[in-house]
């Protein structure tokens, strides 16, 4: 859908914007003055972990649950231990940070690398390790896909990536289209 059609959550409104009108992540780099929106900046990324901002509209997120968008195959593997009853805990670091309920609904109809099947998204630190050497290639996402709430995150800053961790899932949204998730973040957005 077209992403000026989707409501902005107030602190994405005052992001930055590229020339389209997108507004830019709080993660994403610029280089000479245009953001790349398929890398993710090791430094902004360290802030947003270190000081708990969102990593959509770097601000600040309360204690409690937070958010992330999820692929398909993430999303299958929640859906997997919900339906069976047992706790999911994605043990495989990630590189992508939290965000408040409202910034990842709307992140995950808007950002092209979330919401487009195929998107692919890099790194614009160096250096590469078996951990996440499959990462760094850039990873196709399914066609599908979820919003989740997690009780909370861990992180870990090294010289050369911010590697994410989440704990305990308290809302799971799975989605299959671009607009699933208007209704929701319409109410969301109405509740503040
Ligand atoms: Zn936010």
């Amino acid at each position: 859908m077209r992403f000026d059609s989707v409501p902005k959550p107030p602190a994405v409104e005052a992001r930055p914007r590229d020339p389209r009108g997108y507004p830019v992540p709080a993660i994403t780099p610029w280089e000479d003055g245009a953001p790349q929106f398929a890398l993710t900046d090791h430094g902004r990324s360290a802030d947003c972990a270190r000081e708990r901002l969102c990593s959509v509209c770097a601000t600040r997120m309360p204690r409690g649950p937070v958010w992330r968008v999820v692929g398909a195959t993430e999303s299958a593997a929640i859906a997997e231990a919900l339906a069976a009853g047992s706790p999911y805990r994605n043990l495989a670091p990630t590189l992508e940070g939290p965000g408040h309920r409202a910034c990842m609904l709307y992140a995950s109809m808007v950002c092209p690398y979330l919401a487009r099947p195929n998107a692919r998204r890099g790194l614009s630190a160096p250096g590469e390790d078996e951990l996440t050497a499959h990462v760094l290639r850039g990873t196709a996402r399914g066609g599908s896909g979820a919003v989740v709430g997690f009780a909370d995150y861990e992180y870990a800053v090294t010289a050369t990536k911010v590697l994410f961790r989440f704990l305990d899932v308290v809302e799971f949204l799975p989605h299959d289209t671009a607009d699933a998730h208007l209704d929701e973040l319409r109410a969301e957005l109405a509740r503040r």
